[in-house]
């Protein structure tokens, strides 16, 4: 799998790409990550990337046309004909469906707008997909082409420790869409609050019951779209429904 990322700041993709646990994924090759920058397609001297908006207004926008040679000179070195992704506050909101969509790719070439946005003929032109990571606005796509990444690189299999450790976080159809149960570790006490008994009965049948609970009630309580999702999806047994029905 192989990502290109289009960005103007390259070096902010260090960090992610050296750190933590899925930097093995991205030093394997397992999710190949190449990053190049617009400004090394721009023309004259002064390497011009962006220039003032036709009709006014405030910033500046990216020219359409460093980055069409930028993608161009991507698009020669990938064997397949890549999805272009945008990142853009217009995209469709990022989710843990879309993010196995991409997991289970041949991967993308990633767009990182900077500015105003750019030029929306190169948007036309090239882009397949545009990405959102909420409603809010960010200085920039790099940020959010880093969270795609990120989700991505840490479903490979052998990336994380345990290997179904992802089918028990929030989201993951394993556990029908729920978010995730609590989770505690040493001292046994710690300010005073106590661990939950069941965590340290030894039975394992009860201390699962009582995560499916805890996912059950938190997503009730925070997510209730949630629950709502699973039972449409079947995903809710007559027990669950007995212990939800408690709630109302
Ligand atoms: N003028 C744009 C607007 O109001 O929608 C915002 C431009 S923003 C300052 C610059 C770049 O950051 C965008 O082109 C986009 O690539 C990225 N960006 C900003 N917010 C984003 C978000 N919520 N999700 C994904 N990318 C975002």
């Amino acid at each position: 799998m192989r990502f290109d990322v289009i960005t103007l700041f390259p070096e902010l993709f260090s960090p992610l790409l050296s750190s933590g646990i899925t930097r093995r994924a991205y030093e394997s090759g397992q999710v190949e990550v190449k990053l190049s920058n617009p400004r090394d397609f721009a023309g004259g001297n002064y390497k011009r990337v962006d220039d003032r908006p036709f009709g006014g207004g405030p910033g500046m926008v990216m020219l359409a046309e460093p980055l069409a040679q930028c993608l161009k000179a991507i698009q020669s070195k990938r064997a397949d004909v890549a999805p272009v992704v945008l990142f853009s506050p217009a995209g469709q909101p990022l989710n843990h469906a879309m993010v196995e969509r991409w997991a289970g790719s041949q991967g993308a070439v990633l767009v990182c707008g900077r500015y105003e946005g750019i030029d929306q003929r190169f948007i036309d032109e090239h882009v397949t997909h545009q990405v959102s990571l909420g409603d809010f606005v960010l200085s920039g796509g790099e940020i959010a082409a880093m969270a795609l990444l990120d989700a991505v690189a840490r479903l490979q299999p052998g990336v994380l420790n345990t290997a179904d450790s992802h089918s028990q976080d929030s989201f993951n159809p394993a556990l029908d869409g729920l978010l995730d149960c609590p989770h505690y570790t040493r001292p046994e006490s710690w300010a005073g609050r106590p661990v939950p008994a069941v965590l340290l009965s030894g039975h394992h049948g009860q201390i699962e019951r009582w995560r499916r609970e805890q996912r059950l009630a938190l997503s009730q309580r925070l997510r209730p779209d949630l629950i709502e999702q699973a039972r449409q999806q079947g995903g809710l047994t007559p027990e669950d429904e007995a212990f939800l029905a408690r709630f109302v």
